[in-house]
């Protein structure tokens, strides 16, 4: 039987069908906790402030097709140092 959850990380709605409960018990896990599109990002900490960030696959696949890395430092901290940068004096 299929069951419906609440994700943890966004809060929206997400169901997990019989086959799949049945894999999780059968490895003796916990069934998802978030649902696909949360899960579909990679977590990362940031290499400056120590925060765990994430990389959703859509900028997994911008960053790849413009070969670059994925980003060390989070959202806030890649904000800060641009802000930061060229506006001093
Ligand atoms: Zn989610
Ligand atoms: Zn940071």
């Amino acid at each position: 039987m299929r069951i419906t959850k609440n994700c943890r990380s966004c809060n929206k709605p997400f169901s997990i069908s019989g086959s799949e409960q049945e894999w999780f018990k059968g490895k003796g896990l916990e069934p998802f906790t978030h649902c696909k599109q949360c899960r579909a990002k990679e977590k990362k900490i940031c290499r400056s402030c120590k925060e765990a960030f994430f990389i959703s696959e859509s900028e997994k696949k911008w960053l790849a097709g413009r070969g670059l890395k994925p980003f060390a430092n989070c959202q806030k901290c890649r904000k800060e140092r641009r802000d930061g940068a060229g506006a001093g004096p």
